[in-house]
């Protein structure tokens, strides 16, 4: 095995000094960013290609900082994981999504879901449970208007307390939706044990989707394995039209993605769900 000579040992400590910096830069600038109110919430439409309206709405955090610019989520999220900075960010993002909803609602007369990422640093919290019930019962939302969209990430260490929180919150009448679907080891033994409402595939197998017959037939088998469990399927991160038609082809229910609408502020996602229910 070759050895690093000193200067690929140099380049490598540079390198892991500007990741470091980088870093405590960003944590610093999180906290700043969360007193000043400078995280948005925006909104990626789900739509139902049937019934050819929106369905539902996902909300995506988004961070533009004056000196930094726009930081990506999947930067500042898992920095904000480990500083543990996420769960004031997403106390922040629930509150604004769930006045969200209900104002959807009011606008189209329809419940409107809004499904809301939630990590499992923030799963792990014991104010978890609290919070969002003082937060539904202060705006007067229902629960069901809430989607809690988790990772294999969440369910993966057995914690016993999670499940608890699981089972309440399905209690308490929210939807649960699997993200990422596909990408862990073992989606399949999650879904049988936790009753999943909503199946979201992930976009890395629809990237391909017209091609790739072997991500046809995952999806395929994805859209059966929602039947047979009763939940809704989600195809996430549909860009083109060919990929919608082949998801039509095999009648997936939700599409997901740049195709229809990326993420977008409160306003604008309301102009267009007034547009969708007039079509
Ligand atoms: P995710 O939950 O899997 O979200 C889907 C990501 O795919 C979003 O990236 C979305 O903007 C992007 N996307 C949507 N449609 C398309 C498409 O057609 N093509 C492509 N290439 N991408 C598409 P985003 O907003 O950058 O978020 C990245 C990740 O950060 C999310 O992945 C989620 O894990 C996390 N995240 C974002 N907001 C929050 C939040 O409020 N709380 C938590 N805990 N995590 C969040
Ligand atoms: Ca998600
Ligand atoms: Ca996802
Ligand atoms: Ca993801």
């Amino acid at each position: 095995t070759a050895k690093a000579g000193p200067s690929q040992l140099r380049f490598f400590n540079n390198q892991m000094n500007e990741t470091i910096k980088r870093r405590l830069k960003l944590n610093l600038a999180i906290s700043q960013a969360i007193n000043k109110r400078q995280f948005e919430v925006y909104y990626q439409p789900k739509v139902d290609v049937n019934q050819k309206r929106i369905h539902s709405f996902e909300a995506l955090l988004r961070w533009q900082n004056n000196e930094l610019g726009k930081i990506s989520p999947a930067e500042f999220i898992p920095i904000a994981e480990e500083s543990g900075q996420i769960i004031e960010l997403g106390k922040y993002c629930f509150s604004q999504a769930i006045q969200q909803a209900k104002r959807w609602q009011k606008i189209s007369g329809r419940a409107i879901n809004v499904a809301i990422n939630l990590s499992p640093v923030q799963f792990n919290d014991p104010g978890l449970l609290p919070f969002i019930k003082m937060e539904l019962d202060k705006h007067q939302v229902p629960a069901e208007l809430i989607e809690i969209e988790i990772t294999e990430g969440v369910l993966m260490n057995e914690n016993p307390a999670v499940s608890h929180r699981i089972d309440e919150l399905k209690q308490m009448g929210c939807l649960l939706a699997m993200d990422d679907f596909g990408t862990g080891y073992s989606s399949l033994s999650y879904l049988r044990r936790y009753p999943f409402d909503v199946i979201k595939i992930d976009k890395e197998f629809i990237e391909d989707i017209e091609i790739d017959e072997s991500n046809q037939h995952l999806v395929k088998s994805t859209q059966a394995l929602g039947r047979a469990f009763n939940s809704i399927v989600v195809a996430e991160g549909v860009e083109s039209k060919s990929q919608l038609n082949f998801l039509r082809l095999i009648q997936c229910d939700l599409i997901q993605g740049y195709y229809f609408s990326p993420a977008v502020p409160a306003e604008q996602a309301e102009k267009l769900l007034k547009n969708s229910d007039e079509l």
